[in-house]
């Protein structure tokens, strides 16, 4: 008998990391998957403050401290018009856990999760975790998820589906008939929508828009600091959804955390309630950057939809461009790292400098010279 579970045993180390080794320590990273900025200044000192005060030093309650938990009222107020109550939401760590506890609370053993592929990495494994089986669905060809797609694939073991916009690893941001769509799709056939929203605010053309303003009941809002306030090492994210899911997933999340990181939460706050001035400033840098990488790639010839949000771009690529990147001495993720549907193409970020990208950008016609 093997000594591991059959839950874990189906899932592995995320291939993004094999790439980042394969490429040595000099080379230029276009597969990050962070803000290169630093923590706002304000969001370090609410935790530094909290530190000194003594607020950190106990566990906090197991959904947040109030503080936070007001901020992020305020938060989803001020982006989406949304009108939370501090009692519908949960500290986690980070959108991870977050997306963790929501799969954890609503999927039993065999039922189906549907998600988009190419899609963030987490979802797969997630729900493979919980029990459940993936059923990834493709994304139409300017890689915005198809609400068709996500309905058809709808049967009645389907437990949950999951929305992404801004999406990892595209960048394609869901208009607002498609998340009104979500909803619809989540009130009829009576499934969870599980909405992760963690690039929400990075965001150029088109406009966010959550399937919670639709369909309260059936969302589960997943969002965190990590990207829009470049907080991924404090580990701070957060559901946010009706009290009868937070009950249940409040269960889960008391017995793998207790609560998020005392320091974290006290950042996160201050993050939330003080100027908002840097995340603009940081969404301004995204999208200058996006023009230049989308202009570079076109020009060396490759089919590529300009993405509305997020730092990624996904252009489609010849067979052997990533290889031979990696080998020049730029990072780019393969498509297949994030599903079946991904190959064929690579995942490119551009939270690195101009300078780079514009280095990046003249390596990667030489790549693509070598095997056309
Ligand atoms: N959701 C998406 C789409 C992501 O890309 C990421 C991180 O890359 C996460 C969730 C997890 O974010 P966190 O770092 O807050 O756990």
């Amino acid at each position: 008998m093997s000594q591991f579970s059959d839950r874990v045993e189906a899932i592995s180390i995320s291939g993004i990391r094999e790439v980042f080794e394969a490429a040595g320590d000099d080379a230029i990273n276009l597969g990050i998957g962070q803000p290169d900025f630093p923590t706002p200044d304000h969001a370090r000192r609410g935790a530094i403050e909290a530190i000194e005060t003594g607020q950190v030093d106990a566990y906090t309650a197991n959904k947040g401290v109030q503080g936070l938990r007001e901020g992020i009222v305020a938060k989803h107020e001020r982006d989406l018009g949304l009108d939370y109550d501090p009692g519908e939401l949960i500290a986690t760590a980070g959108g991870s856990e977050a997306l963790h506890i929501a799969l954890e609370a609503h999927v039993n053993i065999g039922d189906e999760v549907i998600f988009p592929d190419p899609g963030f990495v987490a979802y797969d494994a997630l729900t493979k975790l919980a029990g459940g089986e993936p059923v990834p669905v493709p994304l139409r060809d300017d890689l915005t998820i198809d609400p068709a797609a996500i309905e058809e694939a709808i049967t009645e073991d389907t437990a949950a589906f999951v929305v992404n916009s801004p999406g990892n690893p595209t960048g394609a941001v869901s208009p607002p008939e498609d998340v009104r769509a979500f909803a619809r799709i989540a009130r009829e056939h009576d499934v969870l929508c599980i909405s992760d929203e963690v690039y929400g605010r990075i965001i150029f053309d088109g406009e966010h828009r959550s399937p919670a303003e639709f369909a309260p009941e059936q969302t589960v809002v997943v969002d965190a600091c990590s990207k829009t306030y470049s907080m991924t090492g404090w580990r701070l994210g957060w559901v946010a959804a009706s009290e009868e899911r937070i009950e249940r997933m409040l269960r889960v999340h008391q017995y793998v955390q207790a609560c998020a990181s005392a320091p974290a939460q006290f950042a996160a706050e201050a993050a939330l309630t003080g100027p908002q001035g840097v995340v603009d400033e940081m969404v301004d840098t995204f999208e200058k950057r996006r023009d230049i990488v989308v202009d570079g790639l076109t020009d060396i010839g490759f089919d590529v939809p300009t993405p509305e949000g997020a730092f990624y771009v996904m252009p489609k690529v010849p067979e052997g461009f990533v290889d031979e990147c990696i080998e020049r001495g730029v990072v780019v993720v393969p498509g297949e790292a994030f599903g079946e549907h991904g190959e064929g193409y690579a995942r490119l970020s551009y939270a690195t400098s101009t300078e780079e990208i514009h280095e990046a950008l003249d390596i990667m016609a030489e790549a693509a010279d070598a095997v056309r």
